[in-house]
């Protein structure tokens, strides 16, 4: 497959050939159409870093968020770490977005201020588990409008007991009919069962 057939629009699509990607990786051959697809898919993956998820979930972020419209939340990203929030910012969603003029995301990180009844004013927000609630919780992101939710490394958000308890918060919030996309390196048990009470009747992918 080529990425002209995964259908993305001409400006993903023109990014991702400046970035040098020839080919969807065996990931991206399989998430991409379910990610893009309308109605939207939910999906848990097994990928391990390394095999292109990353390119995958901010793709399907990017492909719903309406630059247009107001800047509130319309894609959440949840990480266990804020290195990984900072690489996936970086190294993904800065290049990809290349040609989005007027994008703006957030960095949802500890350490990162707000003033009380201070707006977002993004359209993409990436972010540790922690902070996201506490966001959510002062009304900072508006959960109203979030049509794609994103949990990266969710094996690594189960060995951490807050993490998996304010992910779970966070689904909570997520409106109905916001897509929910999850990826893991590993399934054991624990993350079966976590992974199945954060994401509804998703198609799962194995790489
Ligand atoms: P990840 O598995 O998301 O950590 O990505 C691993 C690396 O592969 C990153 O450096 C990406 O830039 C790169 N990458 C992702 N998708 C592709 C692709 N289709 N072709 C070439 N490189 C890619």
């Amino acid at each position: 497959k080529t990425f002209q057939e995964l259908k993305l629009p001409d400006h993903l699509l023109k990014a991702v050939f400046e970035m040098g990607f020839e080919r969807p990786s065996a990931i991206q051959e399989e998430a991409l159409p379910r990610i893009l697809a309308n109605p939207p898919r939910n999906v848990i993956g097994q990928a391990q870093s390394g095999s292109g998820k990353t390119a995958a979930f901010v793709l399907g972020m990017l492909y719903r968020i309406q630059v247009d419209a107001p800047a509130t939340c319309q894609a959440l990203c949840v990480t266990p770490t804020r290195e990984l929030a900072v690489q996936i910012f970086q190294n993904a969603v800065t290049p990809m977005a290349a040609h989005m003029m007027g994008l703006k995301v957030r960095l949802a990180l500890s350490g990162e201020v707000l003033d009380r009844g201070a707006k977002l004013d993004a359209h993409m927000v990436i972010g540790t588990p922690g902070k996201v609630v506490d966001w959510l919780k002062r009304k900072i992101i508006d959960h109203k409008r979030i049509k794609v939710f994103v949990l990266d490394e969710a094996d690594n958000m189960v060995s951490e007991s807050g993490h998996r308890a304010n992910s779970l918060l966070i689904k909570k919030q997520m409106p109905k009919g916001c897509q929910s996309l999850l990826f893991s390196a590993t399934f054991p048990p624990e993350v079966i069962a976590f992974a199945e009470k954060m994401v509804y009747n998703p198609d799962k992918i194995l790489i």
